[in-house]
């Protein structure tokens, strides 16, 4: 044990002793977990910072084997909201005090959506008074068109790279240029020129993965200086081609397990970062999030999406609160969070500390 204590007390870490601490159970979990919250009461405090998210459209171009609404679904009842419904949701989380919303979709790298989301931006900030803080994650775009989202008050933007790993990624898509590596790689450097707050994450306990790849995803989140991380448990989807290798992936309950673990460890290796808590966690347990809260989340994302639309945009199996309105999921969520013993962060942006930290430094 106090080797946990000794490696816990470091100030970086290599990849081995990383896996060793992904492996750690029992007392020594429980002394990363507390570690975690530890560090972010003492760099953030004990507030938990809302994103009123918003699924504008499950339309996608692309084909990514473990999404549900991978455009070759034909399953799918796609659907793409109106500008109205799109701001009337806006409205909602703004007079509810939220503070903040994301804008999340299908990817489409047409000029009419480019040029939509542009208007739809200033819509919502008129129909806000500009005091939203908003959070887009529309996928692989060019830098000109993340310019002009961040023109028009997108000022955070997740783009996860799902593995940080080039040959499990490459299994995780179809091999054609639409699904590129290096194209994500220089979309997130593209965000970082233009001046967003960045932010990206993983898939945990995807088929193919091992320990080994989530310890350098987590150095590479390092590397990358992230503002905001975003990474969750990979749910299986029946109507995908990585649906086949279901036999081989790790229990549900290890998946959710080494999830919080990671939550922890980038909590313990990035101090003032935002790191979300993500709803695929509560796919599983019902008190996911809650839990990913106490071991050094800070950001949850309640749905806001119009009730008739949640069930058409399935990523994966089991997505929780499809069935309720966004009232609902207001209380639901402010009693939770106050049960893991935080406060919400009413009407503020909660933007990262460390984007500031790094702006004030250059
Ligand atoms: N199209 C955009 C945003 C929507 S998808 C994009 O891909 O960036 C948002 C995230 O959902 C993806 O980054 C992926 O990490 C996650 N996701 C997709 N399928 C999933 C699954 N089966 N299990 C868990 N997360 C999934
Ligand atoms: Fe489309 Fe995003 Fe799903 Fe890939 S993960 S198929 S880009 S919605």
């Amino acid at each position: 044990m106090a080797f946990i204590e000794e490696l816990l007390a470091k100030e970086s870490y290599t990849k081995s002793e990383l896996v060793e601490l992904l492996q750690v159970t029992g007392d020594g979990r429980a002394k990363l977990f507390s570690k975690a919250a530890g560090i972010k009461e003492k760099y953030l405090g004990n507030k938990v910072y809302l994103r009123g998210l918003v699924e504008m459209s499950n339309v996608c171009r692309k084909n990514c084997l473990y999404c549900g609404i991978r455009s070759g679904n034909q399953k799918v009842n796609r659907y793409n909201l109106t500008d109205d419904e799109i701001v009337d949701a806006a409205i909602f989380a703004w007079k509810n005090k939220y503070g903040s919303i994301a804008l999340q979709a299908g990817e489409i790298s047409t000029r009419e959506f480019a040029t939509r989301v542009e208007g739809l931006l200033g819509k919502i900030n008129a129909a806000t008074y500009g005091e939203l803080g908003i959070t887009l994650s529309l996928g692989e775009q060019d830098e000109d068109t993340y310019r002009r989202w961040f023109q028009k008050g997108g000022i955070r933007y997740l783009l996860r790279i799902e593995s940080s790993n080039q040959e499990l990624y490459k299994k995780l898509h179809p091999n054609d240029s639409l699904h590129d590596y290096k194209t994500r790689i220089e979309c997130l450097k593209s965000l970082r020129r233009v001046g967003y707050q960045v932010g990206s994450g993983v898939m945990i306990g995807l088929p193919f993965q091992t320990l080994e790849h989530l310890a350098d995803d987590l150095l590479w989140m390092q590397e990358m200086d992230l503002d905001m991380v975003g990474m969750g448990p990979y749910v299986e989807h029946p109507d995908t081609p990585l649906f086949e290798y279901r036999e081989q992936l790790l229990p549900i309950a290890e998946r959710f397990d080494l999830s919080l673990k990671m939550t922890a460890l980038i909590r313990v290796m990035m101090k003032n970062i935002n790191i979300v808590a993500p709803t695929a966690l509560q796919a599983i347990d019902p008190l996911g999030r809650e839990k990913a809260i106490k071991v050094g989340a800070n950001v949850v994302m309640p749905n806001i999406t119009p009730g008739a639309f949640r069930n058409d945009y399935k990523l994966y199996e089991n997505k929780p609160c499809v069935d309720d309105a966004a009232d609902d999921c207001k209380n639901c969520l402010d009693a939770r969070i106050q049960l893991a013993g935080h406060e919400v962060g009413y009407g503020e942006h909660g933007d990262s500390p460390h984007f500031y930290q790094r702006k004030n430094a250059q």
